[in-house]
């Protein structure tokens, strides 16, 4: 677009931009502020700025920390396109293994977690990923994942790695487990969508097939991001909401 970037607007600030230019008033008292951190580990483009640092800058960081703390013996590193792609490349480069495309996304298909019901997901998963073979068959392979929602993308990827050949499959999660619904926007909202919420680590790894399964630990997060912990929103990690979700509403989700 040519567009230049200035800053962002900041907690309780609203900004006019009219034929008269650009103006910045605070009409709502500012908040602490509460960046979600989801966006540099899954939804913001590899090449936006967000929060004061470039998305594929910090998301090689998760990967780089991943790497420290779950190594895996391997042949190749690969990624769940497209938004692991980028913390593959860390993981790879820190624990010095060979990084290979071994999934082709099909991109005429929409995210499978913001899918409506189970059975369109299961579908999409399938028409979405295609395995290469040539990469894949006789290895070891490592594949980095930026997140784990329901487990059903993991779960049928891991079958169609081993079936395109691969001896050992070995999942690092680019980020700490999800186990807790997010009331900020976010399409899992309740507790029992989310597989982290009531299966151990050891649970889900036997569930979606794979010989290993280790997730980022949330210190590793944040020490991966920029800014202090205290600026961003953690929830869907911990439970502490940065802003007060009404009870009624809690408690509905929470049974969904
Ligand atoms: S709970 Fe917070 S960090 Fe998690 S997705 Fe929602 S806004 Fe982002």
């Amino acid at each position: 677009m040519g567009a230049e970037y200035v800053r962002d607007v900041e907690p309780g600030e609203v900004i006019v931009v009219d034929k008269n230019g650009m103006r910045s008033s605070k009409p709502f008292s500012a908040p602490r502020r509460a960046f979600c951190i989801f966006e540099y580990i899954y939804f913001s483009r590899p090449d936006s700025r967000i929060f004061g640092d470039y998305v594929d800058k910090t998301r090689r960081r998760l990967g780089k920390q991943l790497a420290i703390e779950h190594p895996a013996e391997s042949d190749i590193v690969i990624a769940v396109p497209d938004a692991a792609n980028t913390a593959a490349l860390g993981y790879a480069q820190r624990s010095k293994a060979r990084f290979e495309i071994g999934l082709i996304r099909n991109h005429y298909v929409g995210r499978t977690f913001i899918q409506p019901s189970q059975g369109m997901r299961d579908f999409k998963v399938k028409i979405k990923f295609n395995p290469v073979g040539g990469v894949l068959q006789g290895r070891r392979v490592v594949v980095v994942e930026d997140s784990i929602v329901r487990g059903t993308t993991l779960r049928q990827l891991s079958r169609m790695i081993r079936e395109a050949g691969a001896r050992e499959v070995h999942v690092r999660v680019s980020s700490p487990p999800i186990r807790f619904p997010c009331f900020y926007g976010m399409d899992f909202q309740t507790m029992g969508e989310i597989i982290a919420a009531k299966q151990s680590v050891e649970e889900i790894r036997a569930h979606v097939g794979v010989d290993s399964l280790e997730y980022l630990s949330k210190e590793g997060m944040l020490s991966a991001v920029p800014n202090s912990a205290e600026d961003y929103c953690t929830a869907c990690f911990d439970g502490e909401y940065p802003v007060e979700v009404e009870k009624e509403m809690t408690k509905l989700r929470l049974e969904g």
